[in-house]
């Protein structure tokens, strides 16, 4: 009687510690399968190693009518990070039916005529920081203050010359780079495991 009672919380415990071992692989398996962003032409690799995160983060809250300096917002993304948006996002713009952001985390735009205007750009997109960003070189595709809009469209050249991303970094716009899913390849980063003969 006292020995099964004793092998049945020998078991309890057991199952916890064999729980608690499963949630750490897990933890280290997310860890371990980062995504690096390669430009679909070239291959060329736009950002390190990154961690995909739920969903696209709230902006920081910031008030940029009160800032010194004009220049970049905080950005959405925190640095090593990326999340895909799951709206549309960009050109084309179209008449609304009622005012509304005219994409995310963006103001009410609104044509000559005061119609309001949204997105019926693609959906998808990979969004990072855009300080993670490696090798793009910014083409304006429509008229912006001291940094880029994204109402144009792509903005962003990888070296071999293509469009893959669009930034958004204009003094009143949220500080974004989106990368688009049809110009760039996710491959798993494995980060090297650690050295267990040291
Ligand atoms: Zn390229
Ligand atoms: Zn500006």
């Amino acid at each position: 009687m006292q020995d099964q009672r004793n092998q049945g919380r020998a078991r309890l415990r057991l199952d916890h510690e064999q729980a608690v071992v499963a949630d750490s692989v897990i933890a280290e398996d997310a860890a371990a399968q980062d995504t690096v962003f390669v430009c679909a032409s070239c291959g060329a690799a736009l950002a390190g190693p990154l961690k995909r995160l739920p969903a696209v983060p709230e902006p920081p809250y910031y008030e940029w009518w009160e800032a010194e300096e004009m220049g970049p917002l905080p950005a959405t993304v925190p640095s090593g990070c990326y999340a895909i948006e799951t709206e549309p996002y960009g050109p084309p713009l179209v008449v609304a039916e009622v005012p509304e952001p005219a994409m995310p985390r963006h103001g009410t735009y609104f044509n000559v005529h005061g119609q309001p205007l949204v997105s019926q750009g693609p959906r998808g997109n990979i969004v990072i920081n855009p300080d993670d960003a490696r090798g793009l070189e910014l083409r304006h595709a429509s008229a912006a203050c001291c940094g880029a809009t994204p109402d144009g469209g792509m903005n962003q050249l990888c070296a071999c010359g293509t469009l893959v991303a669009t930034l958004s970094s204009d003094c009143c716009l949220p500080y974004e780079l989106h990368l688009s899913p049809g110009h760039v390849r996710a491959l798993p980063f494995q980060h090297p495991s650690p050295d267990l003969s040291a």
